[in-house]
């Protein structure tokens, strides 16, 4: 495959990421704040409403008490907030619809985490809340039992706004791949993949694995398998935790498709699928009729990979570094420079899943598993 061209003529930045970031919250003192999360909290619990801020694509979060233990999300009241597009324009408010609970793993049993949806007060969803659409698809699709697994890759960033760990120089070192790697010269901040890793599965998410990436700084987790909206759920969660514990580290997690431009890695955040005739002996067959109709959509399946409509993708899908062309669709066995591919374990068993490899790691997983499964399941073209 193509290699990059180095070419550097400019200073190494990270130019999409201008981040502000302080020190200031590694000044405090974390073993005096253990002393005041041990004491008892009188039967109360504290419930930590988590949500997509509007019209963006940031995760918010505020904690309230509650009288009692919430065993189900039924047990959990609605809440609102208020927010504004502009600092001049009057505060709307939303309406928070708690959708799935968590354990906390920051402020531990019995408190909770929550998914929220958020609502206009007009009873329909907010613009970017795709949760909503997703759910009526999924519904629709029930018989076909729709699983997903996703894929997270994430890039941490320094308070000097490189990838963290890196100097100046990193940019000049070799071109070379870290995937697995190990050894501090390999990775950098373990720390925070394996707190993420333990803090996910207290919370109850279903987290499947975790990897280094391709660059030092770069780490992946993966959900799944899920049943139909449940990877989103789980997804976004995961996303709150890692920004929630890097938060506690005093670095940023980006998503960024292509956070150091011109350079080295992406990422993505391929999503693995399947329906149950794909599962099911004989599901390759089942496979492949579903890569045929996806290939016949590549444009809507690109416009629904990423929040900006393909925008962000087309920093990153660039048809080399192991990226497919944007613009081009393509399918293969093994083939991590395709659009789909199929995994080389499922050729060989003939049948499992497939793995789409477009999404970017900024996507709206809502987003992503209602395209795949409009085109595949319930057979939409155009
Ligand atoms: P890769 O080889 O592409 O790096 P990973 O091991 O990182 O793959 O991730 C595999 C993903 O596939 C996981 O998210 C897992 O949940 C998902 N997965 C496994 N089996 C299925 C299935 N039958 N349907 C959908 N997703 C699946
Ligand atoms: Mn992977
Ligand atoms: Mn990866
Ligand atoms: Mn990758
Ligand atoms: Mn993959």
């Amino acid at each position: 495959s193509a290699r990059h061209p180095r070419s550097r003529t400019s200073e190494p930045s990270c130019i999409s990421l201008k981040l502000a970031i302080t020190m200031s919250g590694l000044r405090l003192n974390k073993r005096v704040k253990d002393h005041y999360m041990k004491l008892p909290q009188g039967g109360k619990v504290l419930v930590t409403y988590v949500w997509k801020n509007v019209p963006s694509e940031e995760l918010q979060c505020k904690t309230r008490t509650l009288d009692y233990e919430p065993k189900s999300i039924e047990d959990i009241p609605e809440w609102g907030f208020g927010f504004h597009l502009q600092p001049e324009d009057p505060i709307s408010d939303m309406y928070l619809i708690p959708v799935k609970m968590f354990k906390d793993p920051f402020f531990l049993d019995p408190n909770k985490l929550v998914l929220c949806e958020a609502m206009k007060s007009n009873g329909q969803p907010a613009e970017n809340n795709l949760r909503h659409s997703c759910k009526n698809v999924m519904e629709a699709a029930r018989d076909h039992h729709p699983w997903f697994g996703m894929e997270q890759e994430y890039i941490l960033i320094d308070i000097n706004g490189l990838p963290y760990g890196w100097t100046e120089d990193s940019f000049s070192t070799p071109e070379v791949t870290h995937h697995c790697g190990v050894g501090a010269d390999k990775v950098y901040g373990r720390d925070i993949m394996e707190a993420h890793y333990k803090a996910c599965l207290y919370a109850g998410i279903k987290i499947w694995g975790s990897n280094a990436e391709i660059i030092p700084s770069q780490w992946e987790f993966q959900v799944g398998p899920c049943k139909g909206i449940d990877v989103g759920d789980h997804l976004v969660m995961a996303r709150f935790i890692l920004h929630r514990v890097c938060e506690d580290f005093g670095v940023v997690a980006t998503l960024d498709p292509k956070p150091v431009p011109e350079f080295w890695a992406d990422s993505g955040c391929h999503v693995n699928y399947s329906t149950e005739d794909m599962r099911s002996e004989g599901g390759l067959k089942h496979i492949e009729d579903a890569i045929e109709n996806l290939s016949k959509r590549h444009d809507y399946h690109i416009s629904k990979y990423d929040p900006t409509g393909g925008k962000d993708n087309a920093r990153r899908l660039i048809g080399y570094l192991v990226t497919s062309k944007i613009h081009q669709f393509s399918s293969g066995i093994d083939d991590r420079c395709a659009s789909i591919r199929i995994p080389i374990h499922v050729w060989q068993q003939g049948y499992g899943y497939l793995e789409d490899r477009r999404p970017a790691a900024t996507c709206d997983p809502y987003a992503v598993i209602e395209a795949l499964v409009r085109t595949t399941v319930l057979k939409e073209t155009g």
